[in-house]
């Protein structure tokens, strides 16, 4: 799409949004084609993994996932509200039904789509390894035998270090605190999701670190539901949508500085 038609629709869209919180949702023009679908929607997030989601100096959430939940919500006429969780409490509170759906750079896994239900892919990613600047050793995951590796608990990235061979593992609450112990050398390596980890080290957040080699994995990114959740389809329905107008392209090149490089599969595996 132009960028002058989409930016057209951005702010017809935000028209929108203000008229639908002027009436107070009332006016039928704005009132969501689907019955249950009104919400609102309380979505859980870990705001730890920039630049996906974390917190700004105000308390307020921001990141990829941030705008696009919101935008999603704004396409679906769903009322969005995010709750603050750890990002191991996430499935547990989806299968409470505490919360209706959570975004948090959540890889789809085989094992977690056993208990809960994802959305079709929304972003690419990887895991890579990240090491100190003058570490010329660590060329490959198999380099990582005996060595000290921290991870965030409860990730993908936690999984792949718990098959290296007398690996001393050891799991932070958050990737920022895995990726701190490596730059203060209690550490010798993080497993952690790429972009997570390229953000942490172009913002200076990390310094003498390096991500290393090609990445391990290939990971899809899914907004996580409770099983046979009725808002798969709509949260769907919105997410393609968004990719069809430009609307996802717009999210992805405010956080990413970049347009998104191939397209996206539909499903995970
Ligand atoms: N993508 C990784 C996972 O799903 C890490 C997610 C995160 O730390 N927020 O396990």
């Amino acid at each position: 799409m132009k960028r002058s038609h989409f930016l057209k629709n951005t702010f017809l869209s935000l028209g929108a949004t203000l008229v639908l919180a002027a009436c107070g949702g009332t006016e039928e023009a704005t009132t969501p084609s689907s019955d249950a679908a009104a919400g609102p929607w309380v979505v859980g997030t870990e705001p730890a993994f920039p630049p996906f989601e974390s917190q700004n100096d105000s308390g307020e959430l921001i990141g990829f996932d941030i705008d696009l939940m919101k935008a999603i919500g704004e396409q679906a006429g769903i009322e969005i509200e995010f709750e603050s969780l750890p990002f191991d409490g996430l499935i547990p509170a989806l299968q409470a039904g505490t919360i209706e759906a959570a975004i948090s750079g959540m890889t789809i896994t085989e094992e977690r789509a056993a208990t809960v239900d994802f959305s079709r892919p929304y972003f690419r990613a990887g895991l890579a390894i990240a090491v100190a600047q003058d570490d010329s050793e660590t060329t490959s995951l198999e380099t990582l035998e005996g060595k000290r590796i921290a991870v965030q608990i409860g990730t993908t990235g936690a999984e792949q270090a718990a098959t290296i061979k007398d690996a001393k593992v050891s799991t932070f609450d958050s990737a920022p605190l895995a990726l701190q112990e490596l730059a203060n050398g209690n550490a010798d390596a993080v497993i952690n999701d790429a972009p997570a980890t390229l953000d942490a080290i172009s913002t200076g957040n990390i310094p003498g670190v390096k991500v290393i080699g090609e990445l391990l994995t290939e990971e899809f990114y899914g907004i996580a539901m409770p099983k046979d959740s009725s808002n798969r389809e709509i949260l769907n329905a919105a997410l393609e949508e968004m990719i069809a107008n430009g609307t996802y392209d717009t999210i992805y090149e405010k956080w990413f500085g970049t347009a998104p490089v191939g397209t996206l599969p539909e499903t995970a595996f």
